[in-house]
């Protein structure tokens, strides 16, 4: 996690072959920066993934990728989304998934599913590279029961804790509609909220949580912790590792496995992808 928070949102997926960053939206300093800090230059990226078009998503991008042409995955409204913010229209190197669709990048296998949030067509990822996978979904209201299924098979999940629903609510800085927009089922996960998509998915392969997209003003990472934790004891799951990401540092690397040395072919442009240029 390059960071992660209610301010800006990076991540970094990588094998031997390939580089993603999931999301840009920390300044473009700043995501060169923590790239350097994990051994990745900008230049080496093989993609970037987009989850949704809000700014903590993507506001490092349009500096970024005008500096280097890295391609950008996402679905049509997101990118339409983008460009209709005035930002990355310089830009040619999209690369147009459907939602719902399955692609390589490299030697990652990545799955794409619809995540109930108030953007234009959100989405959360799983990736599969050699015998293992990681789940990535943030921004998201609620859990809906395909997602659940398509995390099942994941051994690291990353999962949003935006909130605690006590702080949100006697927050005295937000106004009654933000709240209920938080709240409501096509905004964020407060702490409870991830804990039982968490529990939904314990009987599954899961073995490591990393939790992200804290609220600044409405959650702590101690609360975000306490209550997986709480429900890891109830569980009997206490042995699982558990992580809180923050806004200001790079977490530490998670080791996922071992991908298989051999060759492999990347999908996307033939099967799932046109490249938009010109026309969004
Ligand atoms: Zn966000
Ligand atoms: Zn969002």
């Amino acid at each position: 996690m390059l960071g992660s928070g209610s301010a800006g949102n990076s991540a970094l997926i990588a094998t031997n072959h390939c580089k993603i960053l999931i999301d840009g939206g920390l300044s473009a300093r700043q995501l060169v920066l923590r790239l350097e800090q994990c051994g990745v230059t900008p230049d080496k990226l093989d993609g970037v993934l987009l989850t949704h078009e809000h700014g903590d998503h993507v506001c490092g991008l349009e500096v970024l990728c005008r500096k280097f042409a890295v391609p950008i995955y996402c679905n049509a409204l997101t990118a339409e989304a983008i460009r209709n913010d005035g930002c990355l229209n310089e830009h040619r190197n999209w690369r147009i998934f459907h939602t719902g669709a399955e692609f390589c990048i490299c030697d990652i296998v990545v799955q794409t599913f619809p995540v109930p949030h108030d953007a234009v067509d959100p989405v959360g990822f799983a990736f599969h590279a050699g015998t293992r996978a990681l789940g990535f979904i943030t921004d998201l209201g609620y859990a809906t029961k395909m997602l659940t299924e398509r995390l099942r098979e994941v051994h690291t999940l990353v999962i949003e804790t935006n909130h605690d629903e006590k702080l949100l609510q006697n927050d005295p800085h937000r106004p009654w509609p933000v709240k209920q927009r938080i709240q409501s089922r096509h905004g964020h996960l407060s702490n409870t909220a991830a804990a039982i998509v968490i529990e939904q998915l314990l009987r599954g392969k899961i073995e490591r949580v990393v939790l992200g997209h804290l609220s600044r003003d409405c959650n702590t990472p101690e609360l975000a912790l306490g209550a997986v934790r709480a429900l890891l004891e109830k569980c009997d799951k206490t042995g699982m590792e558990v992580y809180c990401a923050t806004q200001f540092e790079v977490s530490p690397r998670f080791c996922l496995g071992e991908t298989k040395p051999g060759p492999f072919q990347s999908t996307f442009e033939n099967v799932f992808f046109q490249t938009a240029a010109g026309s969004l």
